[in-house]
């Protein structure tokens, strides 16, 4: 048996009413490495709302202390700083590791294939000795420029090996090896998400990424930067529902890949669009030359998802904006000075 049945006895324990008792009234003792970055404080608020004794692991590289803050005092939350390329000494009983520069412009930055691959391997080792269940957030851009659409998880891929973005897609393409590997060579639990672009509060502001750019500059004021000819589409999944599909994926009984993300697809004009109609009709676009081997589409198949865990994503984009920008407003312009007003 896998060590964390050993230890637990007992598979699938959240589903089919098959909730072990003892678990539920003490919580679970879980890692979420990455947690102070923003997908990590969205977990890690649900983490703990569950019940569960929760340990953030992060360096800092673009994470926050702002965004798990509201969590210090409370004895079941704990928060280390420490980078996950260097071995680490725990004892829990899931490990969710998220830790990974996530942005085009943290990554090219900085190579990130050692916290990919050195701080994976480690996060594996350290389930491996204690008999946790693992789990990896891979990405949607294992598919490259994908060839086939919507991408399904038993497409392997389009992927540039020595590109600007290998770093990110063949680390995380490394990663999911090395997740399957410690699966099938030490049985240790793995479960491996393939989350499509997510949005929400608590994004970093300046990171480049799309819909943080045209939320950020729409409210301040600036053009929008389309870059290319802005017809290449994009799956923006809001960040409560990504939290839910880890969830689920982490307690039910399958690996994976699973695929997370909402399959309303958008160009980057629609997105302005959007962008436009939440914050301001006025707001001007400006055309950028687009970024090398920059995908052309990108939109989940989710039948797996839906199949298999019973999820879907219930935040439309235009319901899931509104969100994003008025905590945005508040980080740009502070609580009082809201733009425009
Ligand atoms: P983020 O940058 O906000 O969070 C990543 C966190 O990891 C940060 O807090 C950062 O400080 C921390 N970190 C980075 N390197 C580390 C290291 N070596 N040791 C310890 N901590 C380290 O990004 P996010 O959007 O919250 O992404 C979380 C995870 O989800 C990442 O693994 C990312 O690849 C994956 N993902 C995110 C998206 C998305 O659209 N947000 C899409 C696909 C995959
Ligand atoms: N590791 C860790 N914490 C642990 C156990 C292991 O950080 O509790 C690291 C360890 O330093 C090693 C990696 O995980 O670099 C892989 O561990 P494993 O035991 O699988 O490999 P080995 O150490 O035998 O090469
Ligand atoms: N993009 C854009 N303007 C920006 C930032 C990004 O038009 O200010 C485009 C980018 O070229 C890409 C898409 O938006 O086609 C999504 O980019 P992002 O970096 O958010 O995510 P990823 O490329 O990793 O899916």
């Amino acid at each position: 048996k896998p060590a964390y049945e050993r230890r637990f006895g007992l598979t699938n324990w959240n589903s089919g009413g098959k909730v072990p008792l003892g678990l539920k009234r003490k919580g679970l003792r879980i890692v979420v490495t990455g947690g102070a970055g923003f997908v990590g404080s969205h977990l890690v608020d649900r983490l703990i709302e569950r019940g569960d004794s929760v340990i953030v692991v992060d360096n800092f590289f673009t994470g926050r202390k702002e965004n798990v803050m509201h969590h210090f005092g409370n004895p079941r939350f704990e928060l280390i700083r420490h980078d996950v390329v260097e071995p680490l000494l725990l004892e829990v009983d899931q490990i969710y590791h998220l830790a990974c520069p996530a942005s085009p412009v943290h990554y090219k930055f900085n190579p990130l294939h050692k916290t990919n691959v050195v701080g994976t391997l480690n996060m594996l080792g350290l389930a491996k000795r204690i008999g946790a269940r693992f789990l990896l957030t891979s990405t949607s851009e294992v598919y490259g420029d994908p060839l086939q659409h919507p991408q399904v998880e038993t497409y392997w891929g389009n992927v540039n090996p020595i590109g600007v973005r290998s770093c990110y897609d063949e680390g995380k393409r490394t990663a999911e090896t090395l997740t399957m590997d410690y699966h099938r060579g030490a049985g240790v639990e793995v479960r491996i998400a393939r989350i499509f672009n997510t949005y929400g509060p608590r994004m970093c502001i300046d990171d480049g990424r799309v819909v943080s750019n045209f939320v950020a500059q729409a409210l301040r004021k600036e053009p929008m930067t389309v870059y290319g000819d802005g017809k290449q589409t994009r799956s923006f999944q809001y960040v409560s529902d990504l939290v839910e599909g880890l969830m689920r994926l982490m307690e039910g009984e399958h690996v994976g890949p699973f695929n997370l993300g909402n399959p309303g697809e958008f160009t980057m004009l629609e997105l302005a669009k959007v962008v436009q109609e939440t914050i301001d009709p006025d707001a001007k676009i400006e055309y950028r030359p687009n970024t090398e081997d920059d995908p052309h589409k990108r939109k989940p198949d989710i039948t797996k998802a839906k199949d298999l865990l019973g999820w879907q994503p219930k935040v439309s984009l235009q319901k899931g904006l509104p969100l994003m920008v008025s905590d945005f407003r508040k980080r740009i312009f502070g609580d009082h000075k809201e733009a425009g007003s």
